[in-house]
């Protein structure tokens, strides 16, 4: 087992510990979820060792692959964080126990058609930046979009996610992802979720409300390149 996989987590672990003590935040409200994408099974597995339970991933073949190699660990919860494509929706069901990127009715609906034992938990993905090419709905679409999610019989609305842009103070981004949190909840009360926070904001995330975070590097150390 990798000493430095250990370190790290419990580096992050301890700097989570931190921000939800100065927030006032009860720990057990806030779910790390490890971003593996471009890392092999075998690390997914090390983490498990460690204690890991929530993982991310970002390509639909790459977690259909993983999910498939560790088919032996039954209590890990897979959380598809990529920009999701309708003619994949069935793929990524079958794979993912939650989704984070739903961004448009199409893979809301498409999601849905997918069907499934259980109903799938699904955030809406905000897009907090003013790039309409950008993963996400706008601000001002979400409540439309939260509206025609919660009448889709197999999907769970959870709550809302998003990115932070490169070129803003995180924490003022984070803030109109709060409201969009709020206006979700308006339409779907108990919909509490709010993923946010990666390697270079999770403090501010914390801060903010989030509940799961979603954490890469700082925690796998850096991504294999991938071309
Ligand atoms: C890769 C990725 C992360 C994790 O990024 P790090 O900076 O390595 O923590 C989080 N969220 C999404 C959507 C990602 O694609």
């Amino acid at each position: 087992m990798d000493t430095a996989l250990a370190d790290r987590l419990a580096a992050v672990d301890a700097r989570i510990q931190d921000a939800a003590r100065s927030a006032g935040r009860d720990l057990a409200d806030i779910t790390r979820i490890v971003v593996t994408k471009f890392h092999p099974a075998s690390l997914v597995s090390d983490l498990h060792a460690l204690g890991v339970r929530d993982v991310g991933e970002n390509r639909q073949q790459e977690l259909t692959a993983k999910r498939a190699e560790l088919v032996g660990i039954p209590d890990l919860t897979w959380h598809f964080i990529g920009q999701a494509q309708t003619n994949k929706a069935r793929a990524v069901r079958a794979a993912a126990d939650a989704v984070h990127s739903v961004d448009r009715d199409r893979i809301a609906d498409a999601l849905d058609a997918a069907g499934g034992d259980a109903p799938l938990d699904v955030l809406l993905q905000v897009n907090l930046t003013d790039d309409v090419g950008r993963g996400g709905v706008a601000p001002d679409g979400v409540e439309a979009l939260a509206t025609h999610v919660a009448e889709l019989s197999s999907l769970r609305l959870r709550g809302v996610m998003a990115v932070a842009p490169l070129d803003e103070e995180p924490a003022r981004a984070f803030e109109r992802l709060r409201r969009s949190a709020d206006t979700v909840r308006s339409v779907v009360p108990d919909a509490l979720w709010i993923s946010a926070g990666m390697t270079g904001d999770f403090p501010e995330a914390i801060a903010m409300g989030a509940t799961h975070l979603r954490i890469g590097s700082a925690i796998t150390g850096p991504r294999p390149v991938r071309d």
